[in-house]
């Protein structure tokens, strides 16, 4: 479903992605770990063209997101995004905020967009916040609201930037217990996470980055009781 061949990016003199090559298929989660600095926001914000790749070439269903003529927008209406901040719009209830881009965008009438947002809603466990506001939810309950709202577009790949990072630690779990949920589904996932035990359970494949390389790819049980590279030793040593 992705394939990633050379990617690089470089910032002014910063090679931060040094040439990355793999590929995920259909269903796949992926948990993508590695040191600060070492370029896994680059890489996730590459796969929806938020960042431009200086080289490489990245296809998803076969739409080369790196070729010009490629209708990006309409890529990248397949690829949802959760960020560590829920950038949810603060001036717009739950229920605006998840059925904005399908009116908008996918031209949905009212009630279906409605409708598919209360569906999304009681998955993520939010039915009676409909008609909230943002600034009156728990971080959990945001992040929550938010993943709801990128599925509302009915993405084929879901992206995830350290979306508990910015959470109390007791609303993390409700949090990955919906992307959990979400991996049941056969949803294609990119996961950058430092919940190394939502890693082991929910990953079907570990990636390890460190200086913007992709130096293991390989399933959480191996990667965790026996780390290939003495980089990925070192930072489990330091994370477990
Ligand atoms: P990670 O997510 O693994 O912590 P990032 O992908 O955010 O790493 O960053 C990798 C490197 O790229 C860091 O050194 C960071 O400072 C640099 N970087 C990221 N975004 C930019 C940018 N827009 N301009 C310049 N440097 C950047
Ligand atoms: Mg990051």
């Amino acid at each position: 479903m992705i394939n990633v061949t050379e990617l690089t990016k470089t910032f002014g003199k910063h090679q931060v992605l040094k040439g990355i090559t793999t590929s995920v298929r259909k269903g796949e989660v992926v948990a993508l770990i590695g040191p600060s600095g070492s370029g896994k926001s680059t890489f996730l914000r590459c796969l929806n063209l938020l960042e431009t790749p200086t080289s490489g070439i990245i296809t998803i269903n076969d739409a080369e997101l790196t070729n010009r003529h490629t209708n990006i927008g309409k890529v990248r209406q397949r690829i949802g995004m959760v960020f560590q901040h829920f950038h949810l719009f603060p001036h717009m209830t739950v229920m605006e905020n998840i059925t904005f881009a399908p009116r908008r965008v996918k031209g949905q009438s009212a009630s279906a967009a409605r409708e598919k947002a209360i569906a999304l809603l009681e998955r993520v466990g939010l039915a009676d916040k409909a008609d909230s506001y943002p600034s009156r939810l728990s971080g959990g309950q945001k992040q929550r609201v938010a993943i709801a709202r990128s599925l509302a577009m009915e993405p084929d790949i879901m992206l995830f930037d350290e979306p508990t990072s910015a959470l109390d630690p007791e609303m993390v779990k409700e949090v990955l217990a919906v992307i959990q949920g979400l991996a049941s589904t056969g949803m294609t996932m990119l996961i950058v996470t430092h919940e190394m035990k939502f890693a082991r359970e929910a990953a079907d494949t570990i990636y390890f980055m460190d200086d913007g390389r992709l130096i293991e790819k390989t399933p959480p049980a191996q990667f965790f009781d026996n780390p290939q590279s003495e980089r990925a030793k070192r930072f489990l040593e330091k994370v477990l």
